[in-house]
């Protein structure tokens, strides 16, 4: 007899819903069928959860195009909560009926990164790589072929080290990131040299695992759990007294989901608050900015900050995308799950940024970098991607 599997999908937030479809327009995953963005798929989960309707193929092949980019649940005028039902939903997808080879494979491999045997080859990997091009093209298993990063060459670079800065005014634990850690130290690099020369202190703790975000939009509450409560452990030995990230996933997590009433900043937003002593020079650079998802959905950053931010590099000039707050198509495993979306998603972002005739897009998430150098390479456009934090570091008068 199959055993009872107990998992409630909070009704009572899915009943907020009041149908009024304002959320299609903001749907990177819509194509047209009512399953397809956040209406359906939360009249879908209420049928499931009041048992009108089975958990076929047909509701669970809706449910994982969805991005969980939090799109819907920022322009929500109901404030439905749509993160807190579909983690729901689909841990009772996966006790049912199991996860897919693809998830299972990422999120064990996101652990696998960052524990010891994984940092070894992660290690190797980079040195044997040193001289290869700074992105791979790489077939995947579900037909995607994407422009890959390498390892860094001195990858998770940063663990266990405090950056003093000269004046201290504040102490700032730095959580990295899977991201930055494997693939873009130079990133890490920039986000201390940033801090430092604001007066902050910079702590990088020495054995934090992935914080655990993927985990939990995928529904493997247990797996987060873990790796949450790992890495408070690790967290709790350092004296800081704020958090700053250069992922907006990470940062997410941290301040919505480990419990803690701690502040988590994203280092834009510490420029962009901080007087006189950081000054940046470009010579006549054309920006525009891509404004990742997770930032104002989950992090809850005014985008307005990034602009602010940009503004004061003198000689550079700002151009806003007209979409530039629509999603890049990445979303993790989503984009190689579900790959002529993400390509589609990922064209109109191209086309768009390529219409402002920028010299460089920036962004603040690593994993946005990764899907928009992608793009531009895919898509022959001219244009630079680099992590704002990048830019500015390189820009630092
Ligand atoms: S915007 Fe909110 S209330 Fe309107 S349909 Fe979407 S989820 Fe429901
Ligand atoms: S989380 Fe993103 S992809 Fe999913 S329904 Fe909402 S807007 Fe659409």
């Amino acid at each position: 007899m199959k055993a009872m599997i107990k998992v409630e999908i909070p009704l009572d937030v899915a009943q907020k819903c009041v149908k009024c479809g304002l959320c299609k327009s903001v749907c990177p995953s819509y194509h047209g069928e009512e399953g397809s963005y956040a209406r359906g798929r939360l009249a879908l989960a209420e049928m499931v959860a009041k048992g009108e309707l089975p958990l076929s193929e047909e509701v669970t092949r809706q449910w994982n195009e969805c991005a969980m980019c939090r799109r819907c649940e920022w322009i929500c005028p109901n404030d439905v909560h749509y993160k807190e039902i579909f983690v729901k939903a689909r841990e009772l997808q996966e006790k049912e009926l199991g996860r897919d080879l693809i998830s299972r494979a990422g999120l064990k491999s996101l652990e696998f990164m960052q524990s010891e045997a994984g940092k070894k080859i992660i290690k190797a990997l980079g040195k044997i790589t040193r001289f290869l091009p700074r992105e791979i093209k790489t077939p995947l298993p579900t037909g995607a072929v994407k422009f890959m990063p390498k390892p860094d060459g001195e990858p998770f670079g940063l663990r266990g080290k405090t950056f003093k800065a000269d004046k201290e005014q504040g102490r700032l634990l730095f959580f990295t990131g899977c991201m930055i850690d494997v693939f873009y130290g130079e990133t890490g690099k920039s986000v201390v040299k940033l801090m430092n020369k604001l007066g902050y202190t910079v702590v990088v703790p020495q054995d934090i695992k992935c914080c655990g975000a993927p985990h939990l939009y995928h529904g493997n509450t247990s797996a987060f759990e873990k790796l949450r409560d790992h890495n408070l452990k690790e967290m709790d030995r350092y004296e800081f007294d704020a958090i700053v990230v250069a992922c907006p996933t990470c940062g997410g997590a941290l301040s919505e989901d480990y419990g803690r009433e701690w502040k988590v900043y994203d280092f834009a937003e510490l420029i962009a608050s901080s007087q006189g002593n950081l000054s940046f020079k470009a010579q006549g650079d054309k920006l525009t900015f891509h404004v990742p998802c997770h930032s104002y959905t989950a992090m809850k950053v005014n985008p307005k900050v990034f602009y602010k931010v940009m503004e004061r590099v003198e000689g550079a000039q700002v151009r806003k995308a007209e979409k530039d707050q629509s999603c890049c198509g990445f979303a993790g495993l989503w984009s190689i799950k579900n790959p002529k979306l993400s390509e589609k998603v990922q064209r109109e972002k191209i086309e768009d940024f390529a219409n402002t005739e920028a010299d460089y897009i920036l962004t603040t998430c690593p994993g946005c970098v990764l899907q928009l150098r992608d793009g531009v390479k895919k898509f022959k456009k001219p244009q630079k991607v680099l992590h704002l934090a990048d830019y500015l570091a390189r820009s630092m008068d």
